[in-house]
């Protein structure tokens, strides 16, 4: 099955940019996944293609119109469509790679970038779009966020990464951070690999991966293994 995205934008060129190389770019030439863009400007409102206006109640900036969004929305999605319909957006919930685990599952995923200010809360709220942030900060558009979200998804897609076991240890998963790598040369600037790494010893790798693992998060990212600790006691 190919996973189809549709999005929508200001900036068709900006697709598929870095998702047209490597893993992304050869899943794409493989059908493994497909996008369209759909351009916003097409469906502005009237002689000049008029996409935004100024903000309800004063402010800075411009908001995207909800029945210009509104029409490409239903263009890009209609109602029988049972693509997630998602909007970038910094106010979005925090994306986890387990969200991402699920849209690689699904058929594939609607995706409204924002510009300027932002969207008209009507349309967000009238065609259930889910808010997906990829972190907090402010980006000057949701193009690279887009493009963030679906090289994450894109390479969990069946047949997408070679090595099947890569996408099982990396960080994140089971929320620790991975351990560190090495390779050749065996010395560098004075610096060997940790021995147990060349010793063939398994067990002894794998433990010694696990307990680097332990120490990082612990030391990098207390929050997760808060979390880990919840999600084990509920178990
Ligand atoms: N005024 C808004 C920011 C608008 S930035 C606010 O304060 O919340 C313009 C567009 O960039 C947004 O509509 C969104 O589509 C995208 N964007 C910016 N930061 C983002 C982030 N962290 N995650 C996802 N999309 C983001």
């Amino acid at each position: 099955m190919t996973f189809r995205a549709s999005i929508l934008t200001l900036y068709p060129d900006m697709f598929p940019g870095s998702l047209g190389k490597s893993l992304a770019g050869r899943a794409l030439e493989r059908g493994d996944w497909a996008y369209e863009t759909v351009p916003i400007r097409d469906f502005g409102e009237g002689k000049h293609a008029n996409v935004d206006d100024t903000p309800a109640g004063g402010g800075a900036g411009m908001v995207l119109r909800a029945d210009v969004l509104g029409q490409v929305i239903d263009a890009a999605s209609p109602s029988q469509d049972t693509r997630p319909r998602l909007l970038m957006s910094p106010r979005g919930k925090p994306l986890t790679q387990t969200r991402v685990r699920e849209f690689a599952t699904g058929e594939g995923v609607v995706i409204v970038c924002g510009r300027f200010e932002g969207v008209d809360q009507r349309v967000i709220d009238a065609r259930n779009l889910e808010e997906v942030s990829i972190g907090d900060y402010i980006l000057s558009g949701g193009e690279v966020a887009a493009t963030v979200l679906l090289d994450a998804i894109i390479r969990l897609l069946p047949g997408v990464m070679g090595n099947e076991m890569s996408g099982t240890h990396e960080s994140f998963e089971n929320d620790l951070l991975e351990h560190p790598h090495y390779t050749r040369p065996a010395v560098w600037e004075g610096h060997e690999i940790p021995e147990v790494l060349t010793s063939g010893n398994h067990k002894k790798i794998a433990e010694w991966q696990r307990k680097q693992s332990e120490a990082l998060t612990k030391a990098r990212r207390p929050d997760l293994i808060a979390k880990r600790r919840t999600t084990l006691d509920k178990d």
